[in-house]
């Protein structure tokens, strides 16, 4: 789960997996600075910090980046990335930094635009044409509301995907 900070994402964390989720103290991966949480018994949701606070010193941000861009890169149990979006303001300069570097590594990416009821449905709809056309997707991103509940089964289900399509690489190698 990836975001900058006020993304949303700690609210979308608690809303998605309510009590289902434990915060797993000895992780399965070794990087520093990512939170493992156990959900429904066998798999983990990776939380990455938020980016993009701007008073991270330079050099600090730089070494993050790479052990940060390391795991993603190259740990075989990641099934994949979501990467939430706040629809008010489409992606960032940093969402879209990360978000090539994800395909360049070959990660698979679930885009997901947040606070979906601060827009009207009809700009609501706008954005979500726009982040489809400026990334390049198949079809049109997910969008989310914490506060209306809109869209958690479908975010929910997409996840699952995600670990399908994992498992059956797994099977094929
Ligand atoms: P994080 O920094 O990405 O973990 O963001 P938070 O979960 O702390 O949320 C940042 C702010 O956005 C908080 O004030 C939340 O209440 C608010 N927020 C988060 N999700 C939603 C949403 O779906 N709708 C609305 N209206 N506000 C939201």
């Amino acid at each position: 789960m990836a975001g900058r900070s006020n993304v949303g994402k700690s609210s979308l964390l608690n809303w998605l997996f309510r009590r289902s989720m434990a915060r797993v103290a000895k992780a399965p991966g070794k990087t520093r600075a990512l939170s493992f949480y156990l959900v429904n018994g066998s798999q983990y949701l990776v939380d990455l910090p938020g980016y993009g606070y701007a008073k991270v010193e330079r050099r600090l941000r730089e070494e993050w980046g790479r052990e940060l861009g390391r795991y993603l890169a190259t740990e075989e149990r990641l099934a994949g990335v979501v990467s939430l979006i706040d629809i008010r303001h489409g992606p960032t300069a940093l969402d879209l930094e990360l978000l090539r570097f994800l395909v360049e590594v070959d990660r698979p990416v679930e885009i997901v635009l947040t606070k979906a009821d601060k827009e009207p449905r009809g700009r609501r709809r706008t954005m979500q044409i726009k982040v489809q056309r400026d990334l390049g997707l198949a079809t049109p991103p997910l969008a989310v509301s914490v506060k209306t509940g809109e869209g958690r089964a479908e975010l929910l289900r997409r996840i699952e995907q995600l670990a399908t399509a994992w498992r059956e690489r797994q099977q094929g190698e």
